[in-house]
């Protein structure tokens, strides 16, 4: 791993399984960054707590099954720091010092605070850890001391109050924490199986690594050009959640194949779906296999969990062992844990 390498943090919260709209949304980027930068990758299950905290026993499942997703689909444990957050406890540390310099106000104004409080009430997640998410997620960057952040374009907003609260840790104590820049990232929109936006609260996710007869059955179910009421009416595949999902698993000639059948009424929605099942199908193979090699022999996926863990650790270690420095605490280190 070369030091010349700019560092990238990122992380998934671990509350549910994952879907495409988070590999295009994400993994996809990942995928990429990986080739070119020293990269950071997380499990974030502290961050799941915040709404999902009656199911713990849940978010651990996800998190391995999540980590499986990433390796299987190329993430790559020996070149990139794969690590769950709760096992690297200075994560809360570094938390806990950026809370105290966190005014009330700057939290209070972060829309997904703001704009969510009726949801988060009627979910039972109006609470503080939801509330101060921000400063947690500004420590989960400079714990690695990372310089990048991949986000999307409207995502920028974001990252805003992680460089204020860095910039306000810099000036109280004459330290050098680098202040995080968004690493712009493409996050295409993915439409679900009904055409709204892929979400699990809406029950319209397409799995990211499926067995081939689920993912045909969601494929059967999912909503077609309203106008094309029978077999013989032509239809219009740029209205049609199918037609989504074919651009991007399908190859030009099977679109080719989408649009002429569809608009002549020459194929039914049943073949287009099912020509969509096989080509899905055929992408996650590979990716399928891999998985479940991984979750089938535990000890595997346990020893890159736990090697990634530690070394995260030993990098979040040499930077709490800094900031405690920089604000005049003394140094322990002779009594410490490792
Ligand atoms: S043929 Fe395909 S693209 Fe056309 S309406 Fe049916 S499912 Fe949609």
């Amino acid at each position: 791993m070369s030091e010349k390498q700019p560092r990238v943090m990122s992380g998934m919260r671990t509350t549910q399984s994952l879907h495409i709209g988070n590999y295009f949304g994400a993994l996809k980027n990942w995928l990429e960054l990986q080739k070119q930068y020293e990269c950071f990758f997380g499990a974030m299950d502290w961050h799941a707590m915040t709404n999902a905290y009656k199911k713990p026993k849940e978010i651990d499942e996800y998190t391995k099954d999540i980590i499986a997703d990433w390796i299987a689909w190329g993430l790559d444990p020996e070149k990139n720091v794969i690590f769950i957050q709760s096992m690297v406890p200075e994560h809360l540390e570094l938390s806990m010092i950026f809370a105290n310099l966190t005014p009330m106000g700057w939290l209070e104004r972060v829309t997904t605070w703001k704009d969510a409080k009726e949801e988060l009430q009627q979910s039972d997640a109006y609470n503080l850890g939801r509330f101060s998410y921000p400063v947690l997620q500004t420590a989960d960057i400079s714990i690695y001391q990372a310089s990048l952040v991949p986000v999307g374009k409207d995502q920028v907003a974001h990252l805003e109050i992680s460089r204020e609260i860095v910039r306000r840790f810099n000036r109280l104590y004459k330290a050098k924490l680098p202040e995080p820049k968004p690493l712009l990232t493409e996050t295409p929109l993915i439409t679900g199986t009904d055409g709204r936006k892929m979400s699990k609260s809406y029950g319209n996710v397409l799995p990211l690594t499926a067995e081939p007869k689920k993912i045909e059955k969601l494929c059967k179910k999912m909503v077609t050009d309203p106008q094309r009421v029978t077999r013989e009416d032509p239809g219009n595949p740029e209205v049609c959640p199918v037609y989504d999902f074919h651009k991007l698993y399908s190859t030009n000639e099977d679109l080719q194949w989408v649009m002429k059948g569809c608009t002549t009424a020459g194929i039914g929605c049943g073949d287009c779906k099912l020509k969509l099942a096989a080509n899905i199908n055929e992408k996650m193979a590979d990716a399928l296999a891999k998985k479940k090699d991984l979750l089938k022999d535990s000890r595997k996926l346990d020893s890159i969990i736990v090697e990634g863990s530690r070394r995260a650790r030993t990098e979040a270690q040499k930077t709490l062992a800094y900031v405690r420095e920089m604000m005049g605490f003394s140094d322990y280190s002779p009594w410490g844990d490792s």
